[in-house]
């Protein structure tokens, strides 16, 4: 809805005042955001497929200017994921280093702790990055760039 006095309002809520982060959840989620947007669907390993894949992160600017939507590009909550009940994708599975992902659920503990013994602390030594994720069932994965469905 655009403001009634001409006046548009903006806000980045994870750089917001309001915005919180515990250790394991937040009260704003960037992928949930891009889900809602339609810019993809979820998947085995939790992230967000949109039609560049799930190797990458969201940002979000909430806004009252009228914008004309893009078409959602997908129905169903994990319509890009290949797991879908129709075909069985076991990679970002294979690839987890914390046995974190199975085809029912994920184990945010199991992957949390391998994160806190394994990278938090030992990347930005060895590689001089920064990072909150091993980002290893988000790549070389079929889903990693493309949206693995519109590939077929
Ligand atoms: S690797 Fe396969 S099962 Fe895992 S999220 Fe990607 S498409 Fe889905
Ligand atoms: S970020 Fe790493 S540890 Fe966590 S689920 Fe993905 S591959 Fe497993």
């Amino acid at each position: 809805m655009g403001g009634g006095n001409g006046a548009n309002g903006a806000v980045a809520p994870v750089i917001s005042e309001g915005y919180l982060q515990e250790i394991q959840s937040s009260n704003w989620s960037e992928r949930h955001t891009a889900f809602i947007a339609g810019l993809g669907t979820f998947c085995l390993s939790y992230a967000l497929i949109s039609e560049k894949g799930c190797a990458g992160r969201y940002g979000s600017v909430i806004t009252d200017i009228d914008l004309a939507p893009t078409p959602r590009t997908a129905k169903g909550l994990m319509e890009n994921c290949l797991d879908d009940g129709d075909g069985v994708c076991n990679k970002c599975i294979e690839r987890c280093p914390a046995d974190a992902i199975s085809h029912e659920k994920k184990d945010h503990n199991a992957c949390m702790m391998y994160i806190i013994e394994n990278v938090v602390g030992v990347y930005p030594e060895k590689y001089g990055v920064y990072t909150s994720g091993c980002g290893k069932c988000q790549t070389s994965t079929p889903c990693d760039r493309v949206n693995p469905k519109r590939e077929k």
